[in-house]
């Protein structure tokens, strides 16, 4: 016990101990401690949480016929509901893949596929920078793992040629909007690493940029015209797309294969056909978000530019960092800002790297211009 004591008082000492922040939440705005901040926190990129009238719409679908709340079960023994399938097909069809599979979570579905995968004969090369779940998922595979430097493609061709001709697998795990540093991968770049490189299966993990992204809101796979050739294409639905879940878009082949071996899928209570309901109720409409997207990238480019005044900043979307270097300025800049009716939060080592802590803007359509000038004359 004490050994946990020391650690959180060194946790304290470094300005990195975690709370669970108490907030009540109201439309774009979280109270907290009596005050009432525009919420620059959250993930709900197209608004899509705070529209009372989508959840009106949703449930008078119903009646008193509600879907269950609960699966009651794995999908593999009872826990199978026709939505299930009515949202996989959906997908399916939408990607214009042969299949889709749903998962709990992003995390589960990050953990589940890679070590579900990969063999003792599978290299697994991701990019430095690949969320937590990933690395977490990585680690349970036991795979060769190793890591090129962030978007350094020229880094990974290195590590390609170097190690290709030892694996019958290549994983190549990238996500296309980086979660901390809002940049983008280069997808069609990936792809192209795939001709050179047959034994390659491409992971892509769409997380920030499904529903915000691409003509229908597909994603960055959509907007750069290469759904087809990504092997593995990962999205979730808690966050721009204000539900919870998970999916993954692949060939039937993998599909049905994962089914056979991915462990959080099989060994965990599938997700309430009320959420998988709701989900596929906003996934359906997810096309004619347009004028919302369209807002995000306005809204985003505006506080790209004033960022870029003040700082070196290559981003291109709509999660905006603005690097302040060590924590103790980071931690004042955040409550200041708060103070002011802001809610953003520092965001600190280990979760990006040393003297790089940083305010992270992850902007929603739900803002107003006036509302993010007033922001920015604040930074
Ligand atoms: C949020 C996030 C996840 C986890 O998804 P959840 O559905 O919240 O578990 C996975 N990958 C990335 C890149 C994320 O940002």
């Amino acid at each position: 016990m004490q050994q946990f004591e020391q650690f959180l008082t060194a946790k304290k000492a470094e300005n990195q101990y975690r709370t669970l922040p108490e907030l009540v939440h109201q439309g774009k705005y979280v109270e907290q401690g009596g005050r009432r901040m525009l919420n620059l926190s959250g993930n709900d990129y197209l608004g899509l949480a705070n529209q009372a009238g989508l959840r009106h719409a949703f449930f008078a679908n119903y009646g008193d016929q509600l879907p269950a709340c609960t699966a009651s079960s794995s999908r593999l023994l009872t826990g199978n509901f026709p939505i299930y399938h009515q949202l996989e097909a959906l997908l399916a069809e939408r990607f214009g893949r042969q299949s889709a599979l749903i998962f709990n979570s992003g995390y589960h579905a990050n953990i589940g596929i890679l070590p579900a995968l990969a063999d003792r004969q599978t290299l697994i090369v991701a990019d430095k920078l690949v969320h937590a779940s990933l690395i977490d998922g990585i680690r349970l595979s036991r795979a060769t793992f190793l890591r090129y430097r962030h978007n350094d493609y020229a880094h990974l061709a290195d590590i390609l040629a170097n190690n290709a001709a030892h694996f019958a697998r290549i994983i190549l795990v990238t996500e296309s909007v980086f979660s901390m540093d809002g940049d983008v991968a280069d997808l069609p770049t990936l792809v192209r690493f795939k001709r050179q490189y047959p034994q390659i299966l491409l992971y892509v993990d769409e997380a920030h940029a499904v529903g915000i992204y691409g003509e229908t809101g597909l994603g960055m796979a959509e907007q750069m015209g290469c759904v087809a050739e990504i092997d593995l294409l990962v999205g979730t639905f808690g966050k721009a797309l204000a539900s919870v879940g998970a999916y993954l878009v692949c060939d039937q082949l993998i599909k049905d294969y994962l089914i056979n071996t991915m462990r959080p899928l099989i060994f965990s209570t599938a997700l309430p056909p009320l959420n998988v309901a709701w989900t596929h109720f906003l996934f359906e409409q997810l096309p004619h978000f347009k004028a919302q997207r369209q807002h995000l990238a306005g809204l985003s480019g505006i506080l790209r530019q004033a960022v870029a005044e003040r700082q070196p900043h290559s981003n291109q979307s709509h999660i905006v960092p603005y690097l302040l270097g060590d924590n103790q300025t980071t931690v004042e800049k955040a409550r200041q800002l708060q103070a002011l009716g802001y809610y953003c939060l520092p965001i600190r080592p280990p979760t990006v790297p040393q003297g790089t802590s940083r305010i992270r803007f992850s902007l929603t359509a739900d803002l107003s211009e006036a509302e993010l000038t007033a922001l920015i004359d604040c930074l």
